[in-house]
């Protein structure tokens, strides 16, 4: 192994040589700043010299008890001449002195754990060199002192109040405010009160010889990889202690040397619509912070463009070389010294969902990634960013918003909502429905009994809690935006007021939040649901459709919903719920009647007047679907679902029979006698109805197995509903899907009955009826017991909400009202299972009753509809397993869709590997 201890950024070649070709290794031997700072610079990239020590080198300074090995500062004095010709100045030279940064830079990056020193090279000689040069002694003052400040501290840890206080004394002295209001002759008091400081504290006067101050920030550094906080973060994030830091020491440059200099960010592309252009800000004169802290007004590369053009040419040319070295868009520092540009950084830039998308299908387009690269690229959250309304990003950059930012919380739910701050449930349920208010229900934080308050809320706020907590989720269960853990906001529930600072905010007064960010805003912002026809995610997808093996269909019960569902790309409707429909107020009238009724003429009487209705909204769906599958699952819910509420119906007798006891005319006895007669008749079959656990009672096909004469119009309306679209020209493929079914002697019962009808339909109507039946695999008997119904089954669609509730054998709403935090809280339970399909339990249930119905029936087309159809993680679960489909709600059938080709791509790679 060789003994070298120190690489110029230029070595890398002999760096990577040295290790055998692997990059992680040279991540380890020369940090992850040192390998991109000796990358760039191989690149050509103009980056400041520099060169690096080894975690090697620090690692037998440690061992050695803080004693520098053999031969390391010969290596530096020899590395140090190499930058000074490359830079074109002198260390230590009165004249124009070079000053160098010593920074840390570890395999892994532990942001602002280990320490830095910045303006090496300063001492009262070479001070008055970089005041000449520059031209700006205060500048070079400031540094001065800045270097003794932070040498102190770093170097000899001396605790910083002593430097603070004196420069608040200077500062009240002069009558200023800031210390950038000091000036030069200001500084140079400062600077002599520093070394008297440092002198005293340290029995030592402050290190004046370059070398000397070099040596020791180098020791400080590779010292401060075993600091406490350090060894903390390593341990926080399994970070191996062994490793070592490498210290990169590297020219200064400077933005602020006048009017050719300046310093400033650009991004290779668009950050918030990803288009593909050299975008930032900088400023003339000025150094880094000054554009970060935002203190002067920045200006854009247009301007760099129109001032600097050879510069801006150059910036935009290593913007591309970086840009394709790196396969992504890159986010750079830069510094222009003297109109010479310099590279200071650069990495990955953060971007909106937006931009994920754009760029990621512009970079395969452009052939710097593959399609399958830029599909791994966008995660199916940005997806979704697409379905949810979103502030206008033009509108809020615009006055009229009146939305400065308020404070900052966790993004939990996605989404932007603009409301009227209520802070009780109760009164959000109030507000909401008596003045049709936008309501945003801002609480310390949620519990079960807010729940009706958060369903009627455009968005949900909360000062505490975390990911996991009530709020989060239960507004991610109902696609609410949500901001939880906004510690600043103090909630006062007394005074009905929150207050932020200085700011109060009333309740009823305007708040805007964005689930997306996290961000919280005064006043209302404009919001825009964003396109769905966005021509880069189109792209996108259909790279997804081209890879993915499962097919992606939809939970529909309309014709509006299935609509929707196809434009964002559902082939099929996997779960058509044919209750909903008997919910309208045109019918609901009816299903009571059939309910009530106490003889099967009557009821057959009531079903008459449902079947040409359910013909409508069958035959609506066949035409929006054109030829794809439409799964009809029967009436499932038990009946009293249909059926007023026990207790109101009870209460509202009692309510008639105080009446009767005042009445006044036999006419108003009459009518009330009437009124309580029907009222008592309706208690009577509620009563008759009422189950102890209605979940496990008389629903799914235990009700069609008593009352036939349900299923019978069901079905007689899905075949006559095809026969009419057929007779239009228009295919339909009904597929008729019994519920909750547990023993094969059900589904028989069911088959019989469908097929019976499926005869008379077709002599009726002198048509073939194509149809397939099949059945939901909802409990764990179904599952165990799958090969029997696979006899009668032509597919099985696994009900993943109640298989879940009855493999845990956990009510859905209960547990999330109650226990299910507790458990995600204390770990007990990893995720919730009725988001993201439990493997073991769950998933092992689906494997095997999967294969044991294709054991029995080849190609038994099969697929899920519960809500994990729309959830990636299950997603990749049942792509594994080898299901044909999920069933997700509209919204969800695009992030569907990318999910799917992910785990695909997954799956293939994993073979690969098995293979290989
Ligand atoms: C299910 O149980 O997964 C299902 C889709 O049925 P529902 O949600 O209507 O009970
Ligand atoms: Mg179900």
């Amino acid at each position: 192994m060789s003994s070298k201890w120190v690489y110029g950024f230029h070595e890398l070649d002999t760096v990577i040589e040295r290790c055998n070709d692997d990059w992680d290794d040279v991540r380890g031997l020369l940090g992850g700043k040192g390998a991109n700072l000796a990358d760039m610079t191989r690149l050509g990239v103009p980056v400041p010299p520099g060169f690096t020590i080894t975690s090697v080198a620090c690692n037998a300074y440690l061992d050695a008890g803080g004693r520098m090995p053999d031969g390391v500062n010969d290596e530096i004095v020899v590395a140090l001449r190499d930058v000074e010709e490359r830079a074109g100045r002198t260390f230590g030279s009165p004249t124009d002195p070079l000053l160098v940064s010593c920074r840390s830079g570890a395999k892994f990056s532990m942001p602002g754990m280990m320490d830095t020193i910045l303006n090496l090279g300063l001492n009262d000689h070479t001070v008055e060199g970089l005041a000449s040069v520059s031209g700006d002694r205060r500048f070079a003052l400031d540094s001065y002192r800045r270097l003794i400040q932070m040498f102190a501290s770093v170097v000899m840890n001396i605790p910083g109040d002593g430097f603070e206080k004196i420069l608040t004394e200077v500062r009240v002295a002069r009558d200023v405010s800031s210390d950038g209001d000091l000036t030069a002759a200001d500084l140079e008091e400062v600077v002599a009160r520093f070394k008297d400081l440092f002198r005293r504290s340290t029995s030592a006067p402050f290190p004046s010889d370059p070398y000397e101050q070099l040596t020791m920030a180098i020791k400080a550094v590779f010292e401060s990889w075993n600091s406490k906080r350090a060894k903390a973060y390593r341990t926080a994030s399994g970070i191996p202690h062994t490793l070592g830091t490498a210290v990169n020491v590297q020219a200064m440059v400077f933005g602020n040397r006048g009017s050719n200099s300046a310093t400033g960010v650009a991004v290779s592309r668009g950050a918030t619509t990803g288009e593909p252009r050299l975008d930032g800000d900088f400023l003339i004169n000025a150094q880094g912070e000054d554009v970060v802290a935002g203190i002067r007004m920045t200006s854009t590369l247009d301007d760099l463009e129109a001032a600097m053009p050879e510069i801006h040419a150059e910036l935009q040319h290593y913007a591309t070389l970086l840009e394709r070295h790196y396969r992504d868009m890159q986010d750079i520092e830069f510094t222009i010294e003297n109109d010479k540009l310099w590279l200071l950084q650069t990495r990955n830039g953060k971007r909106t969902a937006q931009a994920a998308v754009r760029i990621a299908v512009d970079l395969a387009t452009e052939g710097i990634l593959t399609k399958e690269e830029a599909l791994r690229r966008v995660t199916p959250d940005q997806v979704e960013f697409f379905l949810h309304p979103q502030f206008d990003p033009e509108a809020e950059a615009t006055a009229e918003t009146d939305g400065s930012l308020l404070t900052k919380g966790l993004n939990v739910s996605p989404g932007a909502a603009v409301g009227v701050v209520v802070l009780d449930a109760d009164r959000a349920e109030r507000r909401a429905s008596e003045n049709d208010e936008s309501i945003i229900l801002v609480r310390p934080e949620t519990k079960p009994d807010d729940v009706h308050g958060m369903l009627v809320s455009a968005g949900v706020l909360t000062s505490s809690g975390g990911r996991t907590s009530h709020a989060a989720l239960v507004a991610r269960q109902f696609g609410k935006p949500a901001v939880v853990g906004a510690s600043e906001l103090v909630i006062d529930l007394n005074e009905r007021v929150i207050t932020v600072g200085d700011i109060v905010i009333h309740e009823g007064d305007v708040v805007s939040i964005d689930g997306t960010t996290g961000e919280v805003f005064l006043g209302s912002i404009a919001t825009r649901v964003p396109d769905f026809d966005d021509p880069w995610l189109m792209k996108l997808l259909e790279w997804a459709d081209a890879v993915r093996r499962l097919g992606v269909w939809t939970n529909a019960d309309n014709p509006e919903d299935a609509e929707r569902a196809v434009v964002l790309g559902a082939t099929g409707i996997g779960l058509c719920r044919t209750e909903h429909m008997f919910f309208a107020p045109d019918r609901l009238p009816i299903m009571q009647d059939m309910i009530m009724a106490s003889t099967t003429e009557d009821r057959l009487e009531a079903l008459s007047h449902l079947l040409p209705l359910q013909r409508g909204d069958f035959a609506g769906l066949f035409r929006v679907m054109k030829g794809h599958e439409v799964i009809i699952r029967l009436l499932d819910p038990p009946l009293h679902e249909f059926l007023p509420d026990r207790d109101r119906l009870a209460s509202e007798l009692t309510d008639l029979k105080i009446r009767l006891i005042s009445a006044g005319s036999l006419e108003e006895i009459d009518a009330l006698l009437a009124q309580a007669e029907e009222a008592d008749r309706l208690l009577k079959r509620v009563e008759t109805l009422h189950e102890s656990n209605p979940m496990l009672g008389l629903r799914g096909v235990r009700l069609a197995v008593l009352f036939p004469e349900m299923p019978r119009m069901q079905i007689r309306a899905i075949f006559e509903a095809a026969a009419i679209v057929q007779e239009e020209g228009v295919t339909a493929r009904p597929s008729i899907m019994v519920p909750l079914t547990s023993t094969a002697g059900e589904l028989e019962a069911l088959h019989d009955i469908a097929a019976e009808m499926a005869e008379t339909i077709e002599l009726e109507r002198r048509i073939e009826i194509d149809y397939r039946f099949g059945t939901m695999i909802e409990t764990p008997r179904a599952a165990v017991t799958a090969g029997e119904l696979a006899e009668t089954a032509e597919f099985f669609s696994f009900g993943t909400n109640d298989l879940t509730q009855m493999t845990f054998g956990i009510s859905r709403d209960d547990a999330e009202r109650n226990f299910l935090l507790h458990y995600l809280e204390t770990g007990v339970l990893q995720s919730n299972p009725f988001n993201t399909l439990d493997r073991q339990g769950v998933g092992k249930l689906i494997e095997s009753a999967s294969l044991a119905g294709r054991a029995v029936r080849p190609g038994l087309h099969i697929g899920i509809c519960g809500e994990h159809g729309g959830d990636p993680a299950s997603i990749a679960l049942v792509d594994a397993l080898g299901l044909d489909y999920v069933s997700c709600s509209p919204l969800r059938v695009p992030v569907a869709r990318l999910a799917a080709a992910q785990s695909a791509l997954d799956l293939a790679e994993q073979e690969n590997t098995t293979d290989t």
